[in-house]
């Protein structure tokens, strides 16, 4: 399934009356749960556990995760069991919500854990007693990223599209998209992130994983951190729904674009820039 996608993912410009040219890569229309960006995340992973002869794929996420939603769909599509570890003890007694059940139809297994026991996700402890607990299991980091995603991600762009483009410009959650840009791009590209997290330690954790320095990334579009959203942002992403017929989110792409034309605005990209934006997805659960 993974073949050849990276060559076949549509190229949609935008109109737009400015002095920069406007392209948007549509990672969102690779498929509808697997959503873009989390494709590529998943692909060496997904190769890897098989190699080791695994039988299930097990990771962590909020209630609304993409990640989770992607996870499910592909361990399914692979022939994996999966298991979702869920923020949230409280939400065991609810029903759930439309990622969470299209999860669970997918055959995930919901495991509810409490906010202070979900804040452990990363500590070896518990992960070997996850390991234990579940044993043939491959386990994937909240959010998808580690080594081989980041590779996954360096097939983002294709050859046309590293000779062609001034500027590449993404949403940034994890890092690991970003990273697999950065490491694919060539040295007169700008990658330009834009964070949907408060804070600048998004920028420290990326200049660990690359040595070069032709990318940013920038906070000033969070709208106050993660899940954020303010009455300006919604009204921004309708109208810009309406206008260019691209449906986005609060969390990650809607952030992103109302970023790019801020900066459009104040002269930040250089006359005539061509300006590739990835459209990472994300779509999944606005039922
Ligand atoms: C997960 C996600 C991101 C962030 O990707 P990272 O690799 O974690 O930085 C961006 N956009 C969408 C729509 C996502 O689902």
């Amino acid at each position: 399934m993974f073949d050849h996608i990276a060559q076949t993912i549509p190229y949609q410009s935008l109109d737009f009356a400015g002095s920069v040219q406007l392209t948007v890569k549509r990672l969102d229309l690779i498929h509808p749960q697997i959503s873009g960006n989390k494709f590529f995340k998943l692909k060496y992973n997904l190769i890897e556990a098989r190699q080791l002869g695994l039988k299930q794929m097990l990771t962590f996420g909020g209630a609304y995760s993409n990640h989770i939603a992607a996870t499910a769909y592909a361990a399914q599509l692979f022939g994996f069991k999966s298991i979702g570890i869920i923020r949230g003890e409280e939400l065991a007694h609810k029903p759930l919500n439309p990622t969470l059940t299209t999860a669970q139809q997918l055959g995930m297994q919901l495991v509810f854990v409490s906010r202070e026991k979900y804040r452990q996700k990363n500590n070896h402890d518990w992960i070997d007693e996850l390991t234990q607990h579940y044993p043939d299991t491959y386990i994937i980091p909240e959010g998808g990223t580690n080594e081989l995603a980041i590779q996954g991600c360096q097939e983002i762009l294709t050859t046309e599209d590293l000779n062609h483009y001034d500027v590449i410009c993404c949403a940034v959650g994890t890092g690991g998209t970003i990273t697999g840009l950065i490491n694919a791009s060539s040295s007169q590209q700008e990658i330009l992130g834009f964070s949907a997290l408060k804070g600048d330690f998004l920028q420290q954790d990326v200049s660990q994983l690359t040595h070069k320095s032709n990318w940013k990334i920038l906070d000033d579009y969070c709208f106050g951190g993660y899940a954020k959203t303010t009455v300006e942002l919604v009204s921004f992403i309708n109208n810009f729904e309406q206008q260019y017929r691209i449906p986005l989110e609060q969390i990650y792409t809607g952030k992103m674009f109302y970023g790019i034309f801020d900066l459009i605005s104040k002269g930040y990209f250089k006359e005539n820039a061509k300006i590739l934006i990835l459209h990472s997805g994300g779509l999944q659960g606005r039922s």
